[in-house]
């Protein structure tokens, strides 16, 4: 048999009060007031990673990386990638062209100041790119992007871009840029995101598993992802939130470690750069 493939493992570095199911009860204006938790939750990420012997892909907001500083220099002085997941969690078809560049510049010029790392990688918010932003992945190659991991190919209430490839392809004619969609699984004709968030919190780990086995069984690399505010049962509750987002954000936090810690152990894993340099190859 041959080995299995190398799977990307991913943080996206946002905090509890950044994610877009409370985009309209929690004010941006009143952020800088709110209990910063995502140093302290990415320190027990830090440790659980090391703890296995492990090497992931940290997608920071600009903005969380100007705040925590020397957290950004203790995850990359650990030996993990850091890469860029925007400015501040606007989703790309939120802006123009020149908008999209903007914020890719903000972030990434913060990112590289504080580590001193080339940030070569870059996680939409939200898996934002889809058929409204045909001028996004063409900004990513322009700008020097090795890679891109920002594509949802189903269809989600919130995201998804349905008739995009499953598995990593080239989005540019011409240039090196590398997409790498979230991991799909199809199960009775239905596909699925599978690449972590809700569906790997909510659902029984063996159902992750399942799906990762499935994916890479069929010789293709896997991803997941997920965030600090995960694996913390004790952040604030938005209490005026939709029930239907309070659900989703809140069920079986408690559990995130455990299953995290299995994950982990139970397939092999790496950074996505380093992902991204193998599907590059395969794709020449
Ligand atoms: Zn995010």
């Amino acid at each position: 048999m041959p080995p299995a493939p190398v799977n990307g493992l991913s943080v996206d570095v946002e905090d509890w009060f950044q994610v877009g199911a409370f985009e309209h009860v929690i004010d941006r204006a009143d952020w800088d007031r709110l209990d910063l938790r995502v140093e302290r939750n990415c320190d027990v990420i830090l440790r659980m990673f090391a703890d296995a012997g492990v090497k992931g892909t940290f997608f920071t907001l600009g903005w969380v990386a100007q705040r925590c500083p020397s957290m950004m220099r203790r995850i990359a002085g650990e030996g993990h990638e850091i890469a860029s997941h925007g400015w501040d969690h606007a989703r790309v078809f939120t802006f123009d062209r020149d908008g999209f560049a903007h914020d890719l510049i903000r972030a990434r010029d913060v990112l590289q100041d504080i580590t001193g790392c080339a940030v070569i990688g870059y996680r939409a918010p939200s898996f934002s790119i889809d058929a409204r932003t045909p001028w996004a992945h063409e900004v990513l190659a322009e700008q020097g992007y090795r890679y891109s991991s920002s594509v949802a190919p189903i269809h989600h209430d919130h995201y998804g871009w349905r008739e995009a490839p499953r598995f990593a392809f080239r989005p540019v004619a011409g240039a090196d840029l590398v997409e790498i969609p979230v991991t799909t699984a199809e199960l009775a004709g239905r596909r699925m995101a599978a690449g972590g968030g809700g569906f790997f919190r909510l659902l029984p780990y063996a159902v992750s598993r399942w799906a990762i086995g499935q994916v890479n069984r069929a010789g293709h690399p896997a991803l997941t992802y997920f965030h600090p505010w995960e694996i913390d049962p004790g952040q604030p509750r938005v209490a005026d939130a939709p029930l239907r987002s309070r659900l989703r954000h809140y069920t079986r936090l408690d559990a995130m470690a455990g299953k995290l810690k299995r994950l982990l152990s139970d397939f092999p894993w790496g950074r996505m750069d380093r992902l991204a340099a193998i599907e590059a190859e395969r794709l020449a």
